[in-house]
């Protein structure tokens, strides 16, 4: 069980629902880093008392050294300082849950500085998954699954072997879009797109699971995790997310776990694993709920489930490609540049279009890999705007 830990992404949807399950667990938070809203850093640096505090932007890092000069906490700030925090703190964990490639680096100083992974940003996974389970294995330290799917999985086939296991079943809300065809989702609206049914989560993910590409990169991160290949994981769509998926086992028994949606639970099941805590989790009532429903994926209206697995099908940085190009998608989206549909077909550009120039998949050939499938993308974007 972690004792002392430090928090990345820290002002996020994960990271403030992270400080309130250390609370409740009497996890000591001695580092804590995030991009730039040092209101709510003041307020975490007054409550939690962290040795460390890194902000990402320069400027604001200034003006909250400025406000919390009559605390303990030191100000780190600039370009590299979520990797430098990790070096920084005594702490014996580390959970990462900044958004996208921005969370690849500083998993990887984490790892070299001997800490345990809990990790929220699956994106760090999906672009360079294998070179961290090499480094894992390296340096003799464990990562968890932050994520729902994942850390449920990991329940259902916890003490199984490998070979027990017939297949794994990631469940999918379906997301703010669920049943509408492709036609109709040529006019979705950025604000339609940012509900979520069952989730209140971060813009970035928000996105990505109204047009399934989280479904895609959980996919991924799933086969980065479990060591269990790409044709031996399905997607199911279960309206309700009670059910956070499932493991069919080679006698014909299927493990599904199963909680009222709550992250907290996920965040709290990484960070005192093996051992089960009262938690913070309201209790599920079955009788209430009445049914749970469960659909196949419609993978003509939403084909990204399928590029995802294209993606690792095609090996090497190419999974690092799906990722950059869909930040950059999702970045153009919110900013109201692409349409909704507009996703699916640039994702697919990149697949198609990317050649990769390294021979060897290294963070170096990821991070090249991943900027080259932003700029494709942006390039694209700005032909058609023309
Ligand atoms: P969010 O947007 O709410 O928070 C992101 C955090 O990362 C913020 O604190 C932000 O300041 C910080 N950040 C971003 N870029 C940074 C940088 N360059 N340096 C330092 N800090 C930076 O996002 P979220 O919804 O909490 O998601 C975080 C991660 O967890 C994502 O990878 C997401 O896919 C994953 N995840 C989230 C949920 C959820 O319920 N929100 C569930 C499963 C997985
Ligand atoms: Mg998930």
């Amino acid at each position: 069980m972690a004792e002392k830990i430090c928090i990345l992404g820290s002002t996020g949807s994960i990271g403030t629902q992270a400080l309130e399950s250390c609370s409740h667990l009497g996890i000591e938070v001695t580092a804590i880093c995030a991009g730039s809203r040092i209101d709510i850093l003041e307020q975490q640096i007054r409550k939690h008392t962290p040795k460390v505090c890194a902000v990402a932007d320069e400027r604001k890092a200034l003006e909250l050294k400025a406000r919390v000069a009559d605390t303990s906490t030191k100000i780190i700030s600039g370009a590299v300082c979520s990797q430098e925090i990790c070096d920084m703190t005594d702490c014996d964990t580390v959970l990462n849950a900044i958004t996208g490639i921005a969370g690849l680096l500083p998993t990887v100083s984490a790892i070299k500085a001997k800490k345990n992974i809990a990790i929220a940003n699956k994106e760090t996974l999906v672009a360079a998954g294998d070179i961290v389970n090499e480094l894992i294995k390296e340096n003799g330290v464990i990562m968890l699954p932050v994520d729902s799917e994942h850390c449920a999985v990991h329940q259902c086939i916890d003490g199984r072997n490998k070979d027990e296991i017939s297949k794994l079943i990631i469940t999918a809300s379906g997301g703010s879009m669920f049943g509408k065809t492709r036609k109709e989702l040529e006019g979705v609206k950025l604000a339609d797109a940012l509900t979520h049914p069952n989730w209140s989560m971060g813009k970035k993910i928000t996105i990505d699971s109204s047009t399934l590409v989280n479904k895609g990169l959980e996919l991924i991160e799933a086969i980065r995790l479990f060591g269990i290949p790409e044709d031996r994981i399905d997607v199911l769509v279960h309206r309700e997310s009670i059910v956070h998926s499932m493991a069919s086992f080679v006698d014909g028994s299927v493990m599904a776990q199963m909680a009222v949606p709550d992250m907290r639970l996920c965040i709290q099941y990484a960070l005192t694993y093996p051992e089960k805590k009262q938690g913070l989790t309201a209790p599920l009532n079955l009788a209430k709920l009445g049914k749970l429903s469960f659909y196949d994926v419609d993978n003509e209206a939403f084909p990204s489930v399928e590029l995802a697995r294209r993606a690792v099908r095609m090996g090497g940085v190419m999974p690092a490609v799906f990722n950059g190009a869909n930040e950059a998608c999702v970045d153009l989206f919110l900013n109201e540049k692409i349409r909704f549909t507009d996703i699916f077909d640039y994702l697919e550009y990149a697949l198609n279009t990317f050649r990769p120039r390294a021979e060897k998949l290294t963070i170096d050939s990821v991070l090249e890999a991943d900027s080259e499938a932003r700029g494709l993308i942006y390039e694209l974007a700005s032909q058609k705007d023309k």
